[in-house]
């Protein structure tokens, strides 16, 4: 495949591709076919430092940089990526699995931080007051937060990166991005993409690697890092907390969700359907706004599954690069197996299968479109993130009856709610302890919008007009009034 030869395989560090310095590579794999698709530098803890050497060396000149210049270059960057759809889609649907169409959507997604933060880079503002006291004028300025440490997961290879380093670059930081070890290469890419818009050498770093422990914890620690952005799992972001502790580094956390989408008596049941295809299927349920919990007004709960269930049939399973494929492999046999645990777990304990349930024969690590009804409140997937093809469906009489079932997890990320009586979607919109709530709609992503999550689900938000907060710090100069 010309896409995968033609990807750098190499670390990124201060504008040099290099090799580990252990010479040591790791392996890129096909999850549809389980086959290696190629191999890419494996960093030591050694190479670590050296990155966030050259992020501490290009601080200053880049935090210096006008921001119509780092605007500019952000905007190049998207016009890059736009032209070359084709390509990152196919590099995407290889080494992460999703469908050819859902890769090209996530290239448009990921694309749109970069020109949203574009815009961005240029409205930095600030103050200025004179103090209570009438003794002093305030001077508020904003500056940029430092060197980041950038820590992304493999679900969303491309939008995860430039939900990130959009911001970023705008707000004048310096970079290490760390991608996932499963999906480097299209931050790979991206990284060609950004020097070619003209990103100066060392303000961004990638650095891939199998030992991400071992890798991450000295840098967190070692005092020159002065911002961490993860998404990933609430586990390993608990870890990082508090690695961050120790040297007070300001943190963005996108963590773990199990969300609920609860479908009322009033609701349009073919939105309902529509909306919950979209927030289950999309990136094969591998997302943590996912809706993980269906909540079905009794009333309609058979009417819906029999709709649904007929819907998840109808999906065609195969390799993502296939014409007409909406559903893709899943991106190892772990994350297969963990869906299938969950659904075996729910059948022992008295839920019904619809469709799907079945573990496939062959390569890849394909899993089948899965409903399951009746599923009993003490099941584990209940309470765990999914993070496959499954739908779960649970029925209730009362709205307060599925507002505390919605709530009764240590996750905040996404829900979902169908219903057409306005008053019921804002008092119940107002009492779901989540950070962003779909209204009759199964998609909440948009780099317009602040992104993030309450409770364990996450620190600070990504996108819209605040995503850039998390990248700056106020500074304020007092002056005496003469
Ligand atoms: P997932 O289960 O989706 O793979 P993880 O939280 O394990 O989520 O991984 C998300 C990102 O965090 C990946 O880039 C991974 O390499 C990285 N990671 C995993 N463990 C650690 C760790 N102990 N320290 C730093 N980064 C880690």
């Amino acid at each position: 495949m010309t896409v995968v030869r033609d990807v750098p395989k190499q670390l990124y560090i201060g504008g040099r591709w290099q090799d580990a310095e252990s010479g040591r590579t790791l392996s890129i794999d096909n999850p549809a076919t389980g086959e290696e698709l190629c191999r890419v530098a494996d960093a030591s803890p050694a190479d670590g430092r050296r990155a966030v050497e050259a992020a501490v060396a290009a601080q200053a000149a880049w935090a210096a940089t006008p921001p119509r210049v780092r605007s500019e270059i952000l905007r190049r960057a998207y016009d890059i990526i736009i032209a070359r759809t084709e390509d990152l889609a196919l590099l995407m649907t290889l080494e992460m699995g999703k469908p050819l169409t859902e890769a090209r959507a996530e290239v448009a997604y990921g694309a749109e931080f970069l020109r949203w933060f574009s815009e961005e880079a240029v409205r930095i503002d600030g103050g200025m007051m004179t103090a209570p006291d009438g003794r002093n004028r305030l001077l508020v300025t904003r500056r940029p937060v430092g060197p980041c440490l950038l820590i992304t997961p493999w679900n969303f290879p491309l939008a995860m990166g430039t939900r990130k380093i959009g911001p970023a670059i705008a707000a004048g930081c310096t970079i290490v991005l760390k991608p996932a070890p499963q999906t480097p290469l299209s931050s790979l890419a991206l990284a060609a993409i950004l020097k070619e818009a003209g990103l100066p050498d060392g303000v961004l770093n990638v650095v891939t690697t199998t030992d991400a422990a071992g890798v991450v914890e000295p840098l967190l620690r070692g005092g020159q890092i002065r911002k961490l952005s993860f998404t990933g799992s609430t586990r390993v972001g608990r870890i990082l907390l508090a690695q961050c502790a120790d040297t007070v580094v300001r943190t963005s956390m996108e963590l773990g969700g199990n969300a609920p989408l609860i479908v009322f008596d009033d609701a349009d049941l073919d939105t309902a359907v529509e909306g919950t295809m979209v927030a289950k299927m999309r990136n094969m349920g591998e997302s943590c706004c996912a809706a993980n919990r269906i909540y079905v007004h009794t009333s309609l709960a058979e009417e819906f599954a029999t709709r649904l269930a007929s819907r998840m049939a109808a999906l065609k399973v195969g390799p993502g690069t296939e014409a007409g494929v909406h559903v893709g492999p899943l991106i190892d046999n772990a994350g297969r197996s963990k869906a299938h645990d969950l659904v075996r777990d729910a059948i022992k304990r008295g839920a019904k299968v619809l469709t799907g349930g079945e573990l496939p024969d062959g390569p890849g690590c394909f899993y089948p479109p899965t409903v399951l009804t009746d599923v009993p409140a003490e099941s584990a997937i209940i309470d765990t993130e999914i993070f496959g093809p499954v739908a779960a469906l649970v029925t209730f009489d009362t709205e307060d009856e599925a507002i505390d079932a919605a709530n009764d997890t240590e996750f905040g990320l996404a829900a979902y709610l169908f219903t057409q009586n306005l008053d019921r979607a804002l008092r119940v919109g107002e009492r779901l302890e989540s950070g962003m709530i779909g209204l009759n709609t199964g998609l909440v992503s948009n780099p317009a919008a602040p992104f993030g999550g309450v409770k364990q689900s996450g620190l600070g938000r990504e996108g819209g007009r605040v995503g850039i907060d998390e990248f700056l710090e106020y500074k304020y100069i007092a002056v005496p009034t003469g």
